[in-house]
């Protein structure tokens, strides 16, 4: 017999080889998600490429087919020596190649840089810098607007991306680490230049899988890709939906008779979009002959900006779909809270569901939400980036004390819901799109007939919010000049679609503008001061 003292050693042993050998923590990747569709659905139609784009359409691939390409594109880039960890930037519009990248580059430990292609040639120069990439892929459209850019590969989507692919070697091993880059979106913020947001594997699994869970993502859903690609890596939606082996249907531009003729012909059942997404669908089913595509069966997940009680009630009632309600952040992956139509709310009428339904939601699972002191939204996730890249300091300001400060004002009420009221970082969205205010100021700064310039946001029935710039100017210079001017500079969607002309601005002691004073007369009959 062992001696007592003998005995709890050996147990002691036993716990700590089983801690240390025993013990299984299998890092969370994002291949995982295509893997499991390879493996459960690979004769399944995995993607319907646009039909209507400049470089050949992929038509359709079976999963089984998608994971070959991945595959054979990663070895491509090994055969080029682009090393793991190397930044692959894109700018595409919504395409099965742009789809292909988003599932390859980070699957082998590279970081994916999905870049928003409305955006200038100076833009994306600064972005391509900026994250050091060493190659750029660009859609056939846009292939003069990069032509001038330095990086070390440069290829066009299409033909000449797909002699990449290399079918008779598999991609070099790479040791998945959970914590490790995945892509970098930028995002226009606070600051005058976007900064890139870090999303790791372990950040793209808790979304994807949260996601997933709460639209009850399944093997029937057929996805439409009414959302750019390029926003937040489609919202994770493309690792959910290959997750469950689901269909997705590539929709390069946003079009509202198209939106319903596509839901129609493939028997959609899902997409996402931003609230003028909503209206642009609303507007097409006005004309649309005969019963509406997908009543009953589509749910529409509507984010970016908070969407008007009106449009939620809509949807309901002209479309018959089922929509719900999200918020986050590009740098939160973006999930962090759900507004979707429950049990308890079965018996309401239309427009009082769209009541409940018009607040940003409920925590999804694994995030708590509070509004701190001064009334800002703070979350913690596994959900919440790793960082801005290369911007340790404005890290530092956006996750202080274990919460990341998300920049927008609310409340949470007795039910848990999250309602976003107002801004406090100077970021205007249009059309769900971010546009910096400061960005916009320091271009009409460099006009020589402005002396003082304020940008705001201002209500818009169309986008939600519009740019309005507010000038005092020290010249002779008209409106239409000063929009044009930003519009060489800019990407459309950040340029003031209105300007005044003011003698002064209001201005704090310290000389500081007095920003909410001089969007103050826009807003006064508003319930809420975002759109
Ligand atoms: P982005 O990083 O481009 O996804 O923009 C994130 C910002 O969009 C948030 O900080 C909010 O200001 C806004 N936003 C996203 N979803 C909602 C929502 N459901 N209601 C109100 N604002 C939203």
């Amino acid at each position: 017999m062992p001696s007592q003292a003998a005995g709890n050693r050996l147990v002691g042993i036993i716990a700590r080889r089983s801690q240390s050998e025993f013990f299984m923590k299998v890092p969370l990747c994002s291949l995982d998600f295509l893997e499991r569709a390879e493996t459960v659905y690979p004769d399944r139609i995995a993607v319907v490429d646009e039909p209507a784009q400049p470089a050949t359409p992929l038509s359709q691939l079976t999963y089984a087919q998608l994971g070959q390409r991945v595959r054979a594109l990663s070895a491509g880039l090994d055969a080029l020596d682009i090393a793991q960890g190397a930044r692959i930037a894109v700018v595409s519009h919504n395409s099965a190649r742009l789809l292909e990248l988003l599932y390859s580059v980070p699957a082998f430990g590279r970081i994916f840089v999905p870049i928003n292609f409305r955006l200038k040639p100076g833009e994306i120069e600064y972005i391509v810098n900026h994250c050091g990439a060493e190659m750029l892929l660009v859609d056939p459209e846009l292939a003069e607007v990069v032509s001038g850019l330095k990086v070390k590969h440069r290829l066009v989507l299409g033909e000449e991306s797909d002699r990449l692919h290399r079918f008779d070697s598999e991609p070099r091993p790479w040791q998945p680490d959970e914590d490790a880059t995945a892509t970098i979106n930028y995002t226009s913020g606070t600051t005058a230049m976007p900064k890139g947001v870090q999303i790791t594997h372990r950040n793209i699994w808790s979304n994807a899988s949260t996601f997933g869970w709460h639209l009850g993502i399944n093997d029937r859903d057929i996805y439409l890709h009414t959302l750019p690609m390029f926003h937040c890596n489609g919202w994770g939606m493309p690792f959910a939906l290959a997750g469950m082996g689901a269909g997705q249907i590539v929709l390069r531009q946003v079009d509202g008779p198209e939106i319903l003729r596509r839901i129609e012909r493939h028997g959609v059942t899902v997409l996402c979009g931003a609230p003028a997404v909503a209206n642009i669908i609303l507007d097409a089913a006005e004309s649309w002959d005969g019963p509406i595509p997908g009543s009953g069966r589509v749910r529409m997940v509507v984010a970016g900006a908070a969407p008007p009680t009106r449009t939620l009630e809509r949807m309901e009632t002209v479309l018959g779909w089922e929509v719900c309600q999200i918020y986050g952040l590009t740098e939160t992956s973006p999930l962090l809270t759900i507004n979707r139509p429950r049990g308890e709310w079965d018996d309401l009428s239309p427009s009082e569901r769209a009541q409940k339904l018009n607040r940003a939601g409920a925590p999804v699972i694994g995030a708590r939400l509070r509004s701190d002191e001064s009334g800002e939204i703070c979350a913690r996730s596994n959900v919440i980036m790793q960082g801005y890249w290369e911007q340790p300091e404005a890290t530092a300001e956006a996750i202080r004390d274990g919460w990341f400060h998300t920049g927008d004002g609310g409340v949470v009420d007795d039910e848990g819901y999250v309602h976003i009221q107002d801004r406090k970082k100077d970021v205007i969205i249009s059309g769900g799109e971010n546009v910096s205010s400061i960005e916009v100021e320091d271009v009409l700064f460099t006009h020589p007939a402005i002396s003082e310039v304020a940008v705001i946001g201002v209500p818009d029935e169309k986008w939600g919010e519009t740019v309005k710039a507010l000038v005092v100017s020290a010249g002779e210079v008209s409106e239409r000049e000063l929009i044009d001017y930003c519009r060489e500079r800019l990407a459309h969607y950040k340029c003031p679609t209105s300007i005044e002309f003011r003698s002064e601005l209001a201005r704090t002691a310290t000389g500081k503008l007095q920003k909410f004073k001089l969007r103050e007369p826009y807003w006064k009959d508003m319930d809420r001061q975002v759109n």
